[in-house]
């Protein structure tokens, strides 16, 4: 080479920044890379990008854990609300049926919402996986064959609604519990919580 180092006129320069192309001696090569040599400059800003490359992705990650664990407290919300309505309405129950009835009832209400949290949480995790919510329940479960979409207490399928950037997932119409799980972007909102009793 006979170039001069672009921040030391005087010594001559051995290589060529890979990025900037500067012409550099030995003492201005402040990173090596295999057969690729980077000036301070460039070098720095190299650090710069990867550092908010995986601060990024550190924000990524946050949230995604944020929907799961939202998603997670309101399946436990909704069970401990389906346990102490049913508690309230104990004496009623043992009236009208036996005990073992009850017991059903309640294990029935339990499974349902947990079903109904599950597939939320697997709606959320397709769209870690591919990118985008599926379009229907059927794609999701074709992605996922484990995932059963039918409501056991009406034997209904949960209502599935893409909209905007997330979607709305619903009880079946005929069922008898109104909650709505609603996802948009990175939030998620859930709508009349509270049963029609
Ligand atoms: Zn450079
Ligand atoms: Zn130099």
């Amino acid at each position: 080479m006979n170039e001069v180092c672009k921040y030391h006129p005087d010594r001559k320069a051995i290589v060529h920044c890979y990025r900037c192309n500067a012409p550099l001696c030995r003492e201005c090569i402040a990173y090596r890379d295999g057969d690729r040599y980077y000036c301070k400059k460039c070098f720095d800003y190299i650090l710069e990008e990867e550092y908010e490359k995986e601060i990024e992705e550190i924000k990524i990650e946050v949230r995604k854990k944020q929907l799961l664990a939202l998603l997670l407290i309101f399946g436990l919300f909704l069970i401990a609300l389906e346990i102490y309505s049913i508690n309230k309405n104990k004496e009623y129950l043992q009236k009208t049926y036996p005990l073992k009835r009850e017991d059903l009832i309640i294990r029935q209400n339990i499974k349902s919402l947990v079903k109904y949290i599950t597939l939320g949480e697997n709606l959320v995790k397709y769209k870690d996986k591919y990118g985008k919510y599926p379009d229907n329940l059927y794609e999701l479960t074709i992605a996922f064959p484990k995932i059963d979409t039918i409501d056991i207490i009406s034997n209904k399928g949960f209502i599935y609604e893409k909209k905007n950037n997330g979607f709305i997932l619903s009880m079946p119409k005929t069922g008898s519990r109104k909650e709505k799980i609603r996802v948009e972007k990175n939030n998620i909102y859930f709508e009349k919580l509270i049963k029609d009793r």
